[in-house]
């Protein structure tokens, strides 16, 4: 147990140089996957625009929004939907950016509320839906099945980026060919 928790938090160190070489970006039906590796730990973190995720960018503003965005939340349960490595490899964490950022535990705001604004509240704001997996995986990882497209609703394309131990990589993978060879 010791030994995989200092694994993890090696890992995790790793992971704050990745970061860095994240681009911010926002294009509606495109998304983006950065995968990094460090031993037997493969850690896959997707971020795609919410209105591909569960069609709006604003914050939950009924029952029904907020239903929709912890349908989405609770779909990261069955991982396999959102991306496949090998049998070898097991799911040993996940992680979503998704139920602080949309509130969805809070409640919701009352309806006479203080500011004015809340007919305008859609304007401009762009979020996206951030999530991550990681996996232990016994032997090496050489390709992997990223099947997420017929979740994401209008989703056609993912930038993929990785940095594995043979080295850092790009590629695009469209909603019809969804298996990406390192
Ligand atoms: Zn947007």
């Amino acid at each position: 147990m010791n030994l995989t928790k200092i694994k993890i938090v090696a890992f995790s160190a790793m992971l704050g140089l990745s970061i860095n070489a994240k681009a911010n970006v926002h294009v509606h039906d495109q998304g983006e996957v950065f995968i990094s590796q460090q031993g037997s730990m493969w850690h896959i973190e997707f971020a795609v625009p919410a209105i591909n995720a569960f069609g709006f960018e604003h914050l939950p503003e009924n029952l029904q929004q907020q239903d929709i965005v912890k349908g989405f939340v609770d779909s990261l349960s069955s991982h396999k939907r959102y991306i496949q490595l090998g049998s070898d490899c097991s799911l040993i964490a996940s992680n979503e950016g998704i139920s602080d950022l949309y509130q969805v535990n809070k409640a919701l705001p009352a309806h006479k509320h203080e500011h004015h604004h809340d007919q305008d509240s859609d304007e401009a704001t762009h979020l996206n839906a951030s999530f991550s997996f990681t996996f232990d995986c016994q032997s090496g990882v050489n390709s992997i099945k990223l099947p997420a497209f017929s979740s994401l609703n209008e989703l056609n394309k993912l930038s993929v980026q990785w940095i594995t131990e043979q080295g850092q990589g790009a590629a695009q993978v469209y909603n019809d060919q969804t298996e990406l060879t390192f």
